[in-house]
């Protein structure tokens, strides 16, 4: 028995951990990515707009069990208080080093095979990744599909400093968080948004991390089931005192000022060469820009008794509307997980 994971990052990982923890061992499992380091890519959009606190809680991380959580291994009173009102927030450096620990421990590198897959084909008892043999079950955690980019601007997920004047292009997250650091490195700011930004706790609120809320989620009709994808997608940041920060609207940015784009991610399968492939060649049901899957992330045209296909991270939101966090990324890892031992 071989599985696959194809991608590389926080989602490939929480996912290998959870096979591992299931009792797949490192020599059944092949990882093909682009970056042996899992963390990488996270790791260095975190530090371009100077992320110190994850957004997630205490179990926002890649281990296959939530316990024990990262306030308990803070160890600080002031971490466990927090964690108790939900109100703990863990430091990247923190988050950073425990999957360290989980890569290490898991054998991931054992695993690890540096290649970008470009064909998934599905074959009778499996799919065939590129010319790499075949695989009965196939975990595809892709990442996004490329950063939405302004031609001219720097994008607020790369490395970069701030000038005297700065545009911040957006009005979600990324662009509160770098009003705040341009402000703080003595900037002068001005936001380019093209409306209000919504405020909202978090991208997708918490009753569709439930089961019950979850059921809800996969009882809507496609349409009204994209609709709701696509107004949890709208560009928001938290509510609250330290995000309300007094920076003057433009139209345009101001000649003169250097402009950040906060814009996020191209969004939707298509932009992605491989998800686009398998849909055409596979024919595979689509509603706007979502792949349509089961409610346990697996892509239904091509998961039987005998093989299973499934999607993690934000390309799976059809299953898990939060799919692009740690939380999502572990729901399709445990489907996934259970689908590999049966059939093993
Ligand atoms: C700045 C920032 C902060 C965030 N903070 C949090 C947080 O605090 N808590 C939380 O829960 N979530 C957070 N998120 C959301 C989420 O956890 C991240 O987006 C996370 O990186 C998703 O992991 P991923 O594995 O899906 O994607 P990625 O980390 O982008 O990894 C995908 C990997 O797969 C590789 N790949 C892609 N295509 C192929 C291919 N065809 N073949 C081989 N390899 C391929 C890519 O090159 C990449 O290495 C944050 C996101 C951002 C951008």
């Amino acid at each position: 028995m071989r599985c696959a994971i194809v991608g590389s990052g926080l989602a490939a990982l929480a996912s290998y951990a959870t096979l591992r923890r299931a009792g797949v061992r490192p020599d059944e499992i092949v990882v093909f990515g682009t970056h042996r380091d899992p963390t990488a890519v996270w790791a260095e959009r975190a530090a371009s707009i100077r992320q110190d606190r994850m957004r997630s809680e205490s179990d926002g991380h890649v281990a296959a069990a939530s316990f024990p959580g990262l306030a308990l291994r803070e160890g600080s009173p002031r971490a466990l208080a927090q964690t108790v009102a939900n109100r703990y927030r863990p430091p990247v450096t923190l988050f950073l080093r425990h999957a360290e620990h989980v890569r290490a421990r898991s054998g991931w590198d054992e695993s690890f095979v540096e290649r970008r897959v470009e064909h998934v084909r599905a074959v009778t008892d499996g799919f065939e990744l590129d010319g790499e043999g075949s695989f009965r079950n196939v975990l595809l955690a892709l990442g996004h599909p490329g950063l939405a980019r302004i031609p001219g601007a720097v994008h607020a997920y790369e490395p970069h400093d701030y000038a005297a004047k700065v545009a911040v292009v957006g009005a979600g997250m990324a662009a509160a968080t770098e009003w705040r650091n341009a402000l703080a490195a003595g900037a002068e700011v001005v936001s380019i948004r093209r409306r209000e930004p919504l405020r909202r706790p978090l991208n997708v609120p918490r009753a569709f991390f439930s089961k019950r809320g979850l059921s809800r989620f996969h009882g809507l009709a496609e349409p009204d089931r994209a609709a709701l994808l696509e107004d949890l997608g709208r560009p928001s940041y938290p509510p609250g005192r330290e995000w309300d920060l007094d920076v003057p609207v433009a139209e345009e940015p101001p000649p003169g000022f250097q402009v950040i784009a906060a814009t996020g991610f191209r969004r939707g399968f298509a932009h992605d060469p491989l998800l686009r492939a398998l849909v055409e060649e596979h024919r595979l049901r689509t509603q706007a820009r979502w792949i349509v899957l089961a409610s346990d992330s697996t892509v239904p045209e091509l998961t039987d008794e005998r093989r299973t296909l499934a999607i993690a991270g934000v390309a799976g939101q059809w299953a898990f509307p939060a799919a692009d966090t740690i939380a999502g990324a572990k729901y399709a890892a445990h489907a996934f997980a259970r689908r590999t031992c049966r059939t093993r």
